[in-house]
């Protein structure tokens, strides 16, 4: 949690130096507030996942970037760990395991999320071109796209747009567990 917070202030503050942009600018291009972003950047705040994806989608950058150092390269096979991974972005929040962060030459990021039961929320469309990747491991939960409730189970999975408004959903009583494969198209 530390290490997150850190990582993020480090990065979001190394980010708006390379784009010369003030505080205000960013405030602007990423809809979250001057105040917050801030914070963010003193490491006082952990921001909501949503948060989070505002500033990904501002700055163009992948949401694991903010959370992880970049992957290395595709060298020696490393087992990586969700157990050891996971992490809480902020309280009531879904878990999230960077199972492997953004790769600029792959083009994409996978993660492992955990939607507690009763979880619900809203995503804003992510950049142009982004496709999405949901693969059901545990549990049973729903994802909207186009306005329509889609059931997944585990096993099941669903590729969809993400560049438009998307959701998602828990109203079992178990946790779900799903893996999200974030494709970027090529700059
Ligand atoms: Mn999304």
């Amino acid at each position: 949690m530390e290490d997150t917070r850190h990582h993020l202030a480090d990065t979001l503050r190394q980010m708006r130096r390379q784009r010369g942009w003030s505080l205000d600018v960013a405030a602007e291009r990423t809809g979250v507030s001057k105040a917050m972003l801030g914070q963010i950047e003193r490491g006082e705040s952990s921001p909501t996942v949503a948060t989070l994806w505002k500033i990904a989608g501002g700055f163009e950058t992948s949401l694991s970037s903010l959370l992880v150092p970049p992957a290395p390269p595709c060298g020696e096979p490393e087992v990586r760990r969700a157990e050891a991974l996971r992490r809480r972005p902020a309280d009531g929040e879904m878990l999230v395991a960077p199972l492997f962060p953004f790769d600029p030459h792959l083009g994409f990021e996978l993660f492992e999320l955990t939607l507690p039961p009763g979880y619900l929320r809203h995503s804003e469309p992510h950049e142009p071109g982004v496709t999405e990747h949901v693969l059901v491991v545990a549990g049973q939960m729903q994802v909207c796209i186009d306005d329509r409730w889609i059931d997944l189970a585990a096993g099941e999975a669903i590729r969809f747009a993400a560049d438009r408004p998307h959701g998602y959903r828990n109203e079992a009583r178990e946790p779900a567990v799903f893996h999200n494969l974030i494709h970027y198209p090529r700059p």
